[in-house]
């Protein structure tokens, strides 16, 4: 499946193709490809028949004139961890085998009510927890490119989806990077967006001041449009923001258009599903970021970074400077502390937030029948693997009389200095920072068993966590074959700069992205 999200949905409301022709042809994509257990293994849950079933209904829209919505009869993969009607949610986790939400997230809904087809659930790292998808208790995802490789994780399902051709976009989630660096990998987009900006109803918690729902896309416009349709508040989410969300899609804007509506149908769309709209700002332009100053931290370019990623990162700097952006160097001095305070906080959020698996109320129970205790203690130790244990036990850790203020006090501390310095960065007059979104490529399956060793592999990107900020990855060439991802980061609720930034490189750069 090659075409877009905005090309797909406008040749269904064209009446050129159905929404069944497109969910066939990404099923027999993801048959073409091997994209069962004995082969990538990128879905958990599908039902290709339920799905025609509800591609007719987007049919009947259609012939009876309703708009069918701006995704209408797109395929869209979902995250495991997102709850969903119909196909099981088990956050790749033995301790939910077999679970069927009984309600829906918002995200998801707000991309049926637009005409989306929800294909599939897509493996994942158990609870999110890892960087390669090998913690699912599912067997691990590869990466299309190279299947001795991991796709990245924890939202590695839902990039290998995207990667290899079955859907044009698939939600993830991001607690530390798990979008973005996953699409790094997989040679995609990810965008994670401002902490808020999407609602959380139905994400299954992690670390729930870090949690975010994100987008993965083929292309910009994908993500664009992806995250326009969930983004927006929920009075389901209390953590939701109010603030008005922008049109992010060139095409809406004017913009070379593989989409034949206008700005004004775009903005009634945001209208019908509940959010409001707000002016539209001018067109941005892929060919020019006059005015626009680009900051490149120094943090992030250390001399131990991979000399062929540093190269391809000052390849799009180069790029950056000839559409008439200013490069500033720039220092986000906290940042190097980033990974040591996400990995004391995160896990301590982990704790709390999984202890409510614990045998009575949701999935799996193991009861050796010697009491309560003995219940949850088995079913715990049977349903969680070892790396949610190692999480548990360290965030339990963390909390606990005698190092809370040692640990997670002090933690909580450093992570308002790496928000402050992105703070005093944006106020500097820097409108956006580019960065590597990960210091290597694709590893092989089985490569890194040190736990710290993969928790390396989210230094440049667990900063936007932490400072909530929002990020994008975008392809920027590959190494000896992989792909690798530059990141684009801007102030609070800014996503229409990182779009602008990010549609101008990726069409700067045109089939390089991907050589
Ligand atoms: N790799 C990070 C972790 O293991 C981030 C995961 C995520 O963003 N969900 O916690």
């Amino acid at each position: 499946m090659k075409l877009g999200a905005a090309a797909i949905a406008s040749s269904v409301r064209a009446r050129e193709a159905s929404p069944s022709d497109m969910i066939r042809a990404s099923f027999a994509r993801a048959r073409e490809i091997g994209a069962g257990p004995d082969g990538l293994n990128i879905y958990l849950h599908s039902d290709e028949q339920a799905t025609l079933e509800e591609a007719d209904a987007i049919q009947k829209r259609l012939d009876s004139a309703t708009d069918a919505g701006v995704l209408a009869g797109v395929p869209v993969a979902i995250k495991d961890n997102i709850a969903s009607l119909g196909l099981p949610t088990t956050c790749g986790s033995k301790i939910l085998a077999g679970y069927v939400s009984p309600f829906e997230a918002t995200a998801i809904t707000r991309l049926r009510a637009n005409g989306a087809l929800i294909v599939a659930k897509t493996n994942m790292d158990e609870f999110a927890m890892g960087s390669s998808t090998e913690n699912s208790a599912y067997g691990p995802t590869r990466n299309p490119h190279d299947v001795r490789c991991v796709p990245g994780g924890s939202s590695g399902g839902s990039a290998a989806a995207v990667a290899a051709g079955i859907t044009p976009i698939a939600l993830g989630s991001e607690t530390g990077g798990s979008v973005r660096q996953p699409a790094a990998f997989c040679g995609v987009v990810g965008v994670k967006p401002t902490y808020g900006r999407v609602s959380r109803y139905g994400l299954v918690a992690f670390a729930s001041s870090l949690d975010q729902i994100g987008v993965l896309g083929r292309t910009v416009d994908d993500a664009a449009l992806g995250l326009e349709t969930i983004a927006g508040f929920d009075k389901m989410d209390s953590t939701s923001s109010e603030a008005d969300v922008p049109i992010y899609r060139l095409s809406a804007l004017g913009g070379p258009a593989p989409d034949k509506r206008g700005p004004e149908a775009a903005a009634i769309e945001a209208i019908r599903i509940g959010r409001t709209s707000v002016p539209i700002p001018p067109p941005p332009s892929t060919s020019t970021l006059a005015g626009v100053v680009i900051g490149r931290p120094k943090e992030y370019f250390p001399d131990s970074l991979d000399a062929s990623i540093r190269d391809l990162c000052d390849r799009s700097l180069d790029r950056f400077r000839s559409m008439g952006a200013t490069i500033r160097d720039i220092s986000l001095p906290r940042s190097p502390l980033a990974i040591p305070v996400y990995y004391i906080l995160a896990p301590a959020e982990a704790s709390s937030n999984l202890a409510r698996f614990d045998g009575v109320r949701y999935g799996l129970r193991v009861d050796p029948g010697n009491g309560l205790k003995a219940m949850y203690e088995a079913t715990r130790s049977q349903g969680f693997g070892p790396e949610v244990t190692r999480r548990v036990l360290l965030g339990t850790y963390v909390l606990s009389a005698g190092y809370y203020d040692a640990y997670y006090k002090k933690a909580q501390a450093v992570r308002t200095l790496i928000g402050d310095d992105f703070r005093s960065v944006f106020s500097s007059g820097v409108n956006a920072i580019f960065t590597p979104t990960t210091p290597t490529t694709a590893f092989h399956v089985g490569a890194i068993s040190d736990p710290y060793e993969m928790y390396l592999n989210d230094i440049f990107t667990v900063t936007a966590n932490l400072a909530g900020v929002p990020a994008i990855s975008v392809p920027i060439g590959r190494v000896r074959r992989l792909p690798v991802g530059g990141q684009i980061i801007t102030a609070h609720f800014d996503e229409y700069t990182m779009f602008r930034v990010a549609y101008a490189l990726e069409a700067s750069l045109g089939a390089e992205a991907h050589q």
